[in-house]
């Protein structure tokens, strides 16, 4: 997160001062000064600080420079920058800066809440989806035999009672690189096996993963379903 902010000059007022002999041009009576106030703006005008003096002379249109200033003008500027004060417009920021963050953080909360509602509302659909699974649901599964993990995908065939028949992808992805390409689901048969394989639909809704019958033990950690056309994501 970056914060735009600009330092910006307040004018305060402008005063003939013909007393002033123009150190450049040694003419009197052609002298002005514009005092000017520097402040941050940052969603409103926030921390104004040092009061400054510009000096113009009308007679050789010069502006003087701080430099070439002479002890007369730094003592009527003193003089002036005395009566200045800082309008409380220039402080506004500190109110508007404060209230900008507890909208930006209040936004992120609530985007947080509506994602984590989005996950659950996920969690309940794949739960149930284990319970009555339909056929073409694919499961996204997190498949391991406890030492060697990857990324693949089981089709749902049929069903009989508490068995689920799935064809398992040939698709298997190792790299956690992959991860993007593994939300790209494949649909069509030939990215899956001829032979489904039956699990029990009982234990993956103990366990939350599809058991094999194997030894050593094989098991699929379920991580999304996808259902007409629509991916609906766990984590
Ligand atoms: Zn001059």
């Amino acid at each position: 997160m970056f914060f735009y902010y600009q330092i910006r000059n307040h004018p305060h007022k402008t005063v003939a001062v013909p007393e002033i002999t123009c150190p450049l041009c040694h003419t009197a009576g052609h002298m002005e000064m514009n005092f000017m106030q520097k402040y941050a703006w940052v969603f409103g005008p926030i921390a104004p600080s040092g009061k400054f003096a510009m000096a113009f002379c009308d007679h050789c249109k010069n502006h003087v420079p701080a430099v070439r200033w002479t002890d007369e003008m730094d003592t009527v500027f003193q003089l002036h920058k005395r009566e200045l004060k800082t309008p409380r417009r220039l402080y506004r920021g500190l109110i508007v800066f404060p209230l900008a963050m507890v909208a930006i953080v209040g936004a992120i909360i609530l985007v947080t809440k509506v994602k984590g509602n989005k996950q659950q509302g996920n969690q309940a659909l794949v739960k149930e989806a284990i319970a009555h699974p339909r056929k073409g649901d694919i499961f996204q599964i997190n498949q391991s035999d406890g030492t060697n993990t990857n990324y693949t995908y089981f089709k749902v065939a049929s069903t009989r009672g508490d068995s689920i028949y799935m064809y398992p992808s040939t698709v298997h992805l190792t790299d956690m690189k992959d991860m993007k390409q593994w939300d790209e689901i494949p649909v069509a048969d030939d990215a899956y096996e001829k032979t489904p394989i039956a699990f029990s639909i009982k234990q993956a809704q103990t366990s939350d993963m599809f058991m094999y019958n194997t030894q050593p033990t094989q098991y699929g950690i379920v991580w999304s379903l996808y259902r007409d056309g629509q991916l609906y994501k766990k984590y």
